[in-house]
């Protein structure tokens, strides 16, 4: 018989998330993955990619839970396997803390991340100006290791990946069956949604091996996270800004919040800074519509707009991607029946 072609659009952490686990689970598929830019040079890549969610709004809280646990126990699995070094999947411990006590103090994945627990009076002391936290070890999922080692996974399960810049979805039709749009930020031009947005991040990488425990204060503007070969210390979350470099003023205020946090950092090395724009959206678009395009009426998945959680819901997003995919093919054979 002969085979579906599926085409991803993106290579960050979402599309080939996504373009593997279609790969893998539907054989009766041929897998493309298109996308203008690769790692090194995706958001993905510099996202800090520690597992900790947000709650969206309009999604059933069940549904975010299962993007988040199927999620976290893939990574874990790679964590604990041979491969954790060289995919960049490793267990990060550490404290989330709060100058005031937030209205949630048990987050929908306390029961999802390992060992979560409240923190003593005599913890918070380190940190006076903070009144509550969460102590508990997660997932740190470094994108340049982690990408090219999905690569290497979606080629060995028969993917094909090619470097282009789709203008419109017209361009595929006539070669693809179904598209998966997992394009991030470009989806506000490649499928005209006004409702996804940049909320631009600045972080620094630097050399302090001394540190083993990550620090994140609640508000996101100030956190330090210990990887496998740097430190990532970030950040700022500025909504609408699309500037892509680096700016003196944010590197010395997030250097200033955060070695309040950690006074050691002032006798850390800064090795490189970094910008990344997220794909905030309200709610991720998880979800299959059918377009007209060119006179046809062609499936199309979306998967796009994870804002600050990509890397922590990639794997859960692309598993209800690939059932969404399913439902498309089972339509196809039916109309194909009818
Ligand atoms: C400073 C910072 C820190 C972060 N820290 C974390 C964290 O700790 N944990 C976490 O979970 N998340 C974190 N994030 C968020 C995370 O980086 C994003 O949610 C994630 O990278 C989104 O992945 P994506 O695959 O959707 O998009 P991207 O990585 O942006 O990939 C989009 C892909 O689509 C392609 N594309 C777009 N338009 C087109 C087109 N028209 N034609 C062809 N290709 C196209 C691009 O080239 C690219 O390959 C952080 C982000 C920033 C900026």
């Amino acid at each position: 018989m002969k085979k579906a072609r599926v085409v991803v659009v993106g290579a960050g952490v979402v599309g080939f998330s996504t373009a593997v686990c279609i790969a893998e689970a539907l054989p009766m598929c041929s897998v493309t993955l298109l996308a203008d830019k690769f790692s090194p040079n995706t958001t993905s890549d510099g996202a800090a990619g520690i597992l900790l969610a947000v709650e969206f709004p309009d999604i059933p809280l069940e549904r975010q839970r299962r993007w988040f646990k199927d999620s976290f126990d893939h990574l874990l699995a790679i964590a604990q396997s041979q491969h954790s070094p060289e995919a960049g999947v490793i267990l990060s411990s550490g404290w989330q803390i709060f100058k005031e006590v937030p209205v949630d103090k048990l987050p929908f994945w306390s029961e999802l991340v390992i060992g979560f627990r409240l923190m003593t009076d005599c913890e918070l002391k380190r940190f006076p100006q903070h009144k509550f936290g969460q102590a508990f070890t997660t997932i740190k999922c470094e994108c340049s290791s982690y990408l090219p080692w999905l690569e290497n996974r979606f080629i060995k399960a028969g993917g094909e990946v090619k470097q282009r810049k789709v203008n419109s979805l017209e361009e595929l039709s006539s070669s693809y069956d179904i598209i998966v749009n997992c394009s991030g930020l470009g989806s506000k031009n490649l499928v005209g949604d006004t409702q996804v947005y940049p909320v631009r991040g600045q972080v620094l990488k630097v050399e302090a091996p001394w540190l083993q425990h990550f620090i994140r204060d609640g508000d996101g503007k100030a956190y330090i996270y210990p990887g496998i070969h740097s430190v990532t210390v970030g950040g700022t979350r500025q909504e609408g800004d699309w500037r892509l470099q680096v700016d003196e003023e944010d590197t010395r205020s997030i250097m200033e919040r955060c070695s309040r946090l950690e006074p050691s950092l002032s006798k850390a090395k800064v090795l490189s800074e970094w910008v990344g724009l997220r794909p905030n959206r309200k709610n991720p678009r998880v979800e299959r519509v059918l377009v007209h395009l060119q006179g046809c009426r062609v499936p199309v998945v979306h998967n796009y707009g994870h804002g600050s959680c990509g890397v922590t819901l990639a794997w859960g997003t692309a598993l209800d991607a690939v059932g969404l995919v399913r439902q498309c093919l089972n339509e196809m054979l039916l109309e194909a029946k009818l």
